[in-house]
């Protein structure tokens, strides 16, 4: 079993994903903020779309779907709160689900926070997930609908999955995020990071995906609990110490 990921920059700062299973030659996409640069991708790749893969309900990740849907006949697969978009999925899904892509399964994680109902795709054959607006290289999503405690759950539950699962967050935000991260956080491991993520920006170059291992080790929101004593938070719970990081990029001008 093998997929292949094709990713692409669309509007102002996301990325568009389309994976075709090899074995088969069917193909989704993950999430649908763009429905001219994915169809006109799809049709330079001459992948056959099979399915539209959504995160959650935010219209650069959904707003796609009946433009898509309409050109391609692909059954979408989401969150009920897709339906906040004007038309619910064909197909509803939840954590613990799975979703069948030719011969590759996604398992679909729970990961609400920056929506309610937000959802992640798995695929534990390839190691390759793919997060949405809830983990981006060296950041997280923000905490529009959910609270501080359920975003650090679905968090530890990225996190739980193997090191070097590669992980497709569907925005560029990392310089940014590097440049907030090295005002709250000073690991010799950041620092040489944070440097690679300038210098890779300066040449027009992506920093996505990137990798659960490389996050557990330098993104600040991963870290809260062992930022917390450095933000005089000492012996606050991980979910506490993570709002406060949270809180404090909020209002980060960098
Ligand atoms: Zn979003
Ligand atoms: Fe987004």
């Amino acid at each position: 079993m093998s997929i292949t990921v094709h990713q692409f920059p669309c509007l102002s700062d996301n990325y568009g994903f389309l994976v075709r299973d090899d074995a088969t030659g069917l193909a989704a996409c993950i999430d649908t903020p763009d429905a001219d640069a994915i169809l006109r991708e799809l049709a330079s790749l001459g992948w056959k779309l099979d399915l539209i893969l959504n995160t959650h309900w935010h219209p650069d990740h959904a707003g796609g779907n009946a433009q898509i849907k309409a050109a391609t006949g692909a059954t979408v697969v989401g969150p009920k709160e897709v339906e906040r978009i004007g038309q619910a999925p064909d197909r509803e899904v939840a954590g613990g689900d799975s979703v069948s892509l030719g011969q590759t399964r996604f398992e679909v994680l729970e990961s609400g926070g920056h929506t309610l109902g937000h959802i992640a795709f798995f695929d534990a054959a390839d190691h390759a997930a793919f997060v949405g607006d809830t983990l981006f290289a060296l950041g997280c999503g923000r905490l529009f609908e959910g609270t501080p405690e359920q975003m650090w759950d679905s968090l530890q539950r990225l996190a739980a999955l193997p090191d070097d699962t590669k992980v497709y967050c569907a925005h560029e935000y990392t310089a940014s995020n590097a440049r907030f991260a090295l005002s709250v956080d000073d690991a010799p491991a950041l620092k040489s990071r944070a440097e690679a993520i300038f210098a890779a920006r300066e040449r027009g170059e992506w920093t996505v995906p990137t990798t659960i291992g490389l996050e557990k080790a330098t993104n600040p929101f991963l870290r809260a609990p062992q930022l917390a004593e450095r933000m005089g938070l000492a012996g606050a719970k991980d979910h506490e110490a993570f709002a406060a990081v949270r809180a404090a990029k909020d209002s980060f001008k960098g």
